[in-house]
């Protein structure tokens, strides 16, 4: 089985076969199963162990010990979607909205520029109270000021045209997971109005205007399998984003999956390191999913290979509000004022922030 390993640190890719049988070597499920420390599970952490060393290796051969940080600005808790998994979804009444202006989200910026971020990432739902324009020109005020500071923005599916026009005002990378790669696992996970053909569409879209693009997946979501897992990895093989982003899945009380199981810390630091052996140079997050599913879990994702933290800028009393799954972490480390804890956290494991632009070099 090991030497799975070596075909994937030297070839960057393996069959579908060979994917899953990897999976399976790592406990074989994909929800709360894989986080249990008996039987089968415990007999693979050798296994489990020897992946992620084998992409840390990589990791530090390609980023050293420094983890790029990026300032996270959630602007808005708005959403038209019904995705069955979000906290913010639409039909959810036990959200209190809120939307950032303009001047609060450079003043976030600001703000994290003195701190010594380079990095900004927007995220939202997609709010149809925040147009195109607006968030246009939210982008050309950003990058007026900040004319060297990377912009990536995480909005959801706007539109071919809507993202050329954020493109075309300053900002460089685009975030959106497809969430899975089987058609009938993502109609699962969403209401009939939203596709996979829509949101593979939108990435591709994404490409060929020239963002350094971000897929991704949520780990254990209710209705994945190992099958759909390996369709989500060689979708990745074959899509290679500059950008992964992977947590594991966490319910929300108010959704249709408030009472599923989380997803599994195993199978998301297997999968990790999977993807920072496929592609070394990736711009891989240790998310907040992982730090809030378990207590070291963005340190162990770090050694897993993830290369990327995103610490959050916004208004502190807004954080709580963009609550996607329940106890999301979003003070402390998780926080941008918390970046002497991030540091001594990242020093534990010989690590530190770096606070650069922290773009793709392929
Ligand atoms: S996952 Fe994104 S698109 Fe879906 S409801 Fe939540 S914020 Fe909206």
């Amino acid at each position: 089985m090991l030497q799975l390993i070596d075909k994937l640190i030297v070839t960057h890719r393996l069959e579908p076969g060979e994917y899953r049988l990897l999976l399976e070597k790592i406990g074989g499920e994909t929800g709360a199963g894989g986080n249990e420390r008996g039987g089968e599970a415990a007999t693979n952490d050798s296994f489990l162990d020897a992946l992620t060393a084998a992409a840390r290796k990589v990791a530090i051969e390609n980023f050293g010990n420094g983890v790029y940080a990026r300032g996270l600005i959630e602007i808005s808790n708005f959403c038209r979607n019904d995705c069955l998994y979000c906290g913010i979804r639409r039909s959810n009444r036990n959200v209190a909205r809120y939307r950032l202006s303009k001047e609060q989200i450079v003043a976030c910026c600001r703000l994290g520029a003195d701190l010594g971020f380079q990095s900004f990432v927007l995220q939202g739902g997609e709010d149809m109270g925040m147009s195109d324009d607006a968030i246009a020109e939210i982008v050309a005020e950003i990058r007026r000021e900040f004319p060297r500071h990377a912009i990536t923005l995480s909005l959801g599916e706007r539109g071919r045209e809507a993202f050329q026009r954020f493109f075309d005002a300053g900002a460089d990378r685009y975030l959106l997971r497809h969430e899975t790669a089987d058609n009938q696992h993502y109609t699962h996970l969403h209401p009939a109005e939203m596709s996979l053909e829509k949101r593979l569409q939108a990435l591709h879209d994404l490409r060929e205007i020239g963002y350094q693009v971000g897929t991704g997946i949520m780990v254990g979501s209710p209705g994945q399998t190992l099958e759909t897992l390996v369709k989500d990895i060689v979708f990745i093989e074959h899509f290679r984003p500059e950008m992964v982003g992977l947590g594991p899945f966490l319910p929300q009380h108010d959704t249709p999956f408030g009472g599923e199981k989380p997803g599994s810390l195993r199978m998301t630091l297997a999968l990790l390191a999977i993807f920072r052996l496929m592609m070394p140079r990736a711009l891989i997050p240790s998310t907040t999913s992982l730090a809030t599913l378990a207590s070291e879990g963005r340190v162990r994702g770090i050694l897993a290979g993830a290369n990327v933290v995103m610490p959050n800028l916004s208004p502190v009393e807004t954080r709580a509000l963009y609550a996607l799954y329940d106890g999301k972490k979003s003070f402390g480390t998780e926080a941008a004022e918390g970046v002497a804890a991030l540091t001594s956290e990242l020093a534990t494991i010989g690590y530190q922030p770096a606070f650069v632009r922290g773009d793709y070099r392929g």
